[in-house]
């Protein structure tokens, strides 16, 4: 079986894939975990890059993502998406949590980007169930994959027992199709 997306342990800030993925929030001002990372890594151009599309479309919905440029990062691009905020699972987390990686994937498409790295969107400070969202972005990211076979997909986990999860999540859905 084709092997459609690549999990590996690591910083997102190292990536050099054409774009990385930031799990914003809809302020787009920066924030904790990986979001002050890339920013941190990637410098203030991404910022003021950030405040002109909240001044042109206002706050970035959860499900929706905008494109910023990589700054000093080795990514050219930084593609900013929001996630859901865990709130038990009947407030729409799944749906608003697979619209980030899809409306990433496709913002990167329609860039004519080839190779794009995400972390795992929402689980740190926003609580989504860990098992839970690894099933959610490797089916939605393959799904996607699968019709659009140029993008390269690299989920970068930043603990191992993340990776562990997206392991054991990708055999699952692996087992499934066969
Ligand atoms: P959210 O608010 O969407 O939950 P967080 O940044 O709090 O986003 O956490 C999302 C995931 O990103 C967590 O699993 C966290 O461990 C991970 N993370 C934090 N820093 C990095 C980094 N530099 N590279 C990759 N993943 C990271």
């Amino acid at each position: 079986m084709k092997t459609f997306v690549e999990l590996v342990q690591g910083d997102i800030t190292q990536q050099d894939t054409e774009a990385i993925v930031n799990a914003a929030n809809s302020s787009l001002m920066g924030g904790g975990g990986v979001d002050g990372a890339i920013h941190r890594a990637g410098g203030p151009v991404i910022l003021t890059e950030c405040k002109a599309i909240i001044a042109r479309q206002g706050r970035c919905e959860p499900g929706q993502a905008v494109i910023t440029s990589g700054g000093n990062l080795k990514a050219r691009y930084v593609i900013h998406t929001v996630g859901p905020i865990w709130q038990g699972g009947n407030k729409g987390e799944d749906v608003i949590l697979a619209n980030a990686y899809r409306n990433s994937l496709q913002l990167a498409v329609k860039k004519e980007i080839k190779s794009i790295a995400f972390p795992s969107i929402s689980t740190g400070a926003y609580r989504f169930p860990l098992d839970r969202a690894a099933r959610i972005a490797l089916e939605t990211i393959k799904t996607y994959v699968i019709k659009h076979p140029l993008i390269q997909v690299r989920m970068v986990l930043f603990k191992e027992s993340d990776l562990s999860a997206y392991q054991q999540a990708w055999a699952l859905l692996v087992k499934n199709v066969n």
